[in-house]
């Protein structure tokens, strides 16, 4: 009997194995922190994306949707890229051509608080809009995990990291003190220490050189590493939200402000799009340009304060 069933295991796990799920941990063009001590090797330039956060979470203080929105057959998803920001550019569109249902919500808010006779609980809601409504900055690198290259079972490959906001500033002082313009280059790159650590309801994030002895370690990109193939941030993070149907999805009563603010959802983008941004990408660098599949992939704690 025993010895069936650890057949029966056996078989389990090569069926496994083979298609790819259970035993296979890790593989992911998505790098994930987890607690503890990560080594990473930054390459390239970071990419800056704006995106509102709309799902339920402890930040949110105005759920500006139905929970069950989040749920089902067609969930909305919980972090939103803002289409008044240019990912190509890393710019503020021009003026007259914001579509963003969002950041029209944050500013619809912020001008009814002008309105002197309000109670300070109007007052209170209304802030509560705006930060549940406003968009954050997030940042993004290629990287070698080296504590676990592989991006899929038996290929290494550069991920995709999310730096949350208070790791970029470390970084960021970090490279003016050593005024190290060329600590991610391919040739001068350097690698990095990043720890992630629970502190009560906080998570902390550290960063340091990673060092050889007193000196700061470089590590140049090898002949395999410069061979990987890069994703490209702007096209897989930056990938722009249907606003109007967010705009439709919305609790009435904000969808409401927004249209006494004057506010006109753009015509829904869902026919075509399957087809839209296809500019002529070659076809291996299609499969890496898919979108996670919920933004579960990068932590909540992006949300900034
Ligand atoms: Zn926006």
């Amino acid at each position: 009997m025993a010895m069936r069933m650890i057949d029966r295991i056996k078989a389990l796990q090569e069926r496994n194995q083979k298609s790819g799920v259970g035993s296979f941990s890790g593989g992911d063009i998505f790098f994930k922190f987890t607690e503890g001590t990560h080594h990473i090797r930054l390459v390239g330039e970071w990419v800056t994306i704006k995106s509102h956060w709309i799902g339920p979470s402890t930040y949110n203080k105005a759920l500006l949707f139905d929970e069950d929105e989040f749920k089902g057959e067609n969930p909305l998803k919980r972090s939103v890229t803002c289409s008044n920001f240019d990912t190509q550019t890393e710019m503020t569109v021009e003026h007259g051509k914001e579509t963003c249902a969002l950041c029209a919500l944050n500013e619809a808010a912020f001008s009814l608080l002008r309105d002197k006779r309000l109670s300070e609980e109007q007052r209170q809601s209304l802030k509560d809009i705006m930060s549940s409504a406003r968009p954050n900055e997030r940042y993004f690198f290629l990287c070698i995990d080296r504590d676990n290259p592989e991006i899929e079972e038996g290929r290494n490959g550069f991920k995709i990291i999310e730096f949350p906001k208070s790791l970029m500033e470390q970084w960021s002082l970090l490279v003016q003190e050593h005024d190290d313009t060329d600590c991610i280059s391919d040739e001068n790159g350097v690698d990095w220490v990043i720890t992630k650590k629970k502190d009560g309801a906080k998570t902390k994030y550290t960063i340091s050189y990673a060092t050889s002895g007193r000196n700061i370690k470089q590590t140049p990109l090898t002949e395999e590493e410069l061979a990987y193939e890069r994703p490209d941030i702007r096209k897989i993070m930056g990938k722009q939200a249907d606003m109007a149907d967010i705009y439709s999805r919305m609790l009435d009563e904000y969808r409401d402000m927004l249209d006494d603010a004057g506010y006109k959802p753009p015509v829904s983008e869902k026919e075509g799009e399957s087809q839209g941004s296809g500019n002529g990408q070659p076809s291996a660098s299609r499969k890496a340009a898919s979108a996670p599949k919920d933004d579960d992939n990068f932590d909540d704690e992006n949300v900034p304060f």
